[in-house]
């Protein structure tokens, strides 16, 4: 019987990425590197390669792909290169894998994560956006497959933590009345309303207790990230809308609760780190050490706790909205967003426009239902040309 674990990572270059490996070097006998996979940074995966010795690396980028394969010539690695969106459907569906980590960053993600569920893996989803995009499609093909998946993101990992062992997707049979999902609030959760509009992507960026990719920082702080995780959450744990509930706590302890009917909240508490539920997900059902240094309670002394601010932070209402709508609002809502984060990054619009350029697209484009993963890409490309119109229009 096989004893180790082979991973597929999606996204090893990405913060995500990194942690993962970084559990991976912990725990050599439970855990191999099958196939690490990157965008375009050429040195980080050369140097990924050359520790992990992964069967694959595949990189999206072709001229990254060839610069790879001669550097992992000339090191005399035995890595084969690969390249291409079919390639990262191919490592994260070979039958050789076990697992895979599901961490590249937006819709690029939605492929690949799809193979993997196509072929009954287990699946553990960083990638929140797939979730996101093709809720009912992705669930369905998860259960049709008899893939398993685990959520990574700390709140959703939180949650399923907290529900009861043989919790079956029934929120009110299993005695739950509420789903509590923290939020830090973000870098601007003091700032005033009327300095939002000339924040800079470095002060965006500038997460208070979390550090990850530049998209996920921004939508910390405009709080869309916490709308994307309501939509996630609505999905892995069946929850209607008005049973999740929003709630700011500063210090990022309590990852998120879970409350019952008699009036019980059971909490998933610790550092935030997210080797943390990484390892929690990847040694499951096991318990594993993570590096993560134990939760110091009087060092942390207090949890805070507030209601979440709609007016200055209205990504969030606009999350809400799009899961009540429902069909493919979601997914142009995600579309939207990520147009709204990059122009941010770039400089070509101020931070405030991000929820009027996602209200526009989620105006714009026709509601309807999806079925396939093709819709899905469909109403991507739709939701993204409404929103660099808008952005046109705009400059
Ligand atoms: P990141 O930007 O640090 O890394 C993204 C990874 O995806 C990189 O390896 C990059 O090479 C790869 N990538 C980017 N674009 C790609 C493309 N078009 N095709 C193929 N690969 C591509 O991002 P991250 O912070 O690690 O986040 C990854 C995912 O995990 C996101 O969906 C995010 O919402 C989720 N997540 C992250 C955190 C966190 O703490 N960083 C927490 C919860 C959830
Ligand atoms: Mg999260």
């Amino acid at each position: 019987m096989k004893t180790t674990r082979q991973i597929t990572i999606l996204g090893s270059t990405g913060s995500i990425g990194e942690s993962t490996l970084d559990v991976i070097a912990r725990h050599p006998d439970r855990f191999q590197a099958f196939a690490l996979t990157a965008n375009n940074n050429v040195e980080k995966m050369l140097a990924q390669c050359q520790r992990f010795q992964p069967r694959f690396a595949v990189m999206l980028n072709m001229d990254s792909a060839a610069q790879l394969a001669d550097a992992i010539k000339t090191a005399g690695i035995k890595t084969e290169v690969l390249a291409g969106i079919e390639s990262l459907e191919k490592v994260a569906s070979l039958p050789e894998v076990d697992a895979v980590m599901a961490a590249i960053v937006g819709a690029a993600g939605i492929r690949p994560t799809f193979a993997a569920a196509r072929t009954g893996k287990l699946v553990l989803l960083a990638n929140k956006e797939t979730l996101v995009m093709a809720g009912r499609i992705f669930m369905d093909l998860v259960k049709q497959h008899n893939a398993t998946l685990l959520p990574i993101d700390s709140e959703h990992n939180a949650i399923y933590q907290s529900l009861p062992h043989h919790f079956n997707g029934n929120l009110t049979a299993s005695g739950i009345s509420r789903i509590l999902l923290t939020a830090s609030g973000g870098p601007f959760r003091r700032a005033p309303l009327d300095s939002l509009a000339s924040v800079t992507p470095e002060q965006a960026c500038a997460h208070p207790n979390w550090d990850m990719g530049q998209k996920i920082s921004v939508d910390s702080a405009t709080m869309m990230n916490k709308g994307l995780e309501v939509i996630e959450a609505h999905w892995l744990f069946e929850a209607p809308s008005e049973k999740i509930q929003v709630v700011i706590h500063p210090q990022s302890v309590i990852h998120s609760m879970v409350a019952y009917v008699d009036g019980s909240v059971i909490a998933q508490l610790g550092n935030p780190d997210m080797r943390t539920p990484i390892a929690h997900a990847m040694g499951y059902p096991d318990r594993i050490e993570s590096g993560v240094s134990a939760l110091d309670m009087f060092k942390v002394a207090h949890l805070d706790f507030e209601e979440p601010d709609f007016k200055k932070f209205p990504c969030l209402g606009l999350a809400y909205q799009a899961l009540a709508a429902g069909g493919n609002m979601p997914a142009v809502l995600n579309a939207a967003n990520e147009i709204a984060v990059e122009s941010f990054l770039k400089r070509r619009m101020p931070f405030t426009a991000i929820p009027l350029m996602i209200e526009h697209a989620m105006k714009t484009v026709r509601q309807e239902e999806m079925t396939t993963l093709d819709d899905v890409l469909r109403t991507d490309a739709q939701a993204r040309n409404a929103a660099q119109n808008w952005l046109a229009n705009l400059q």
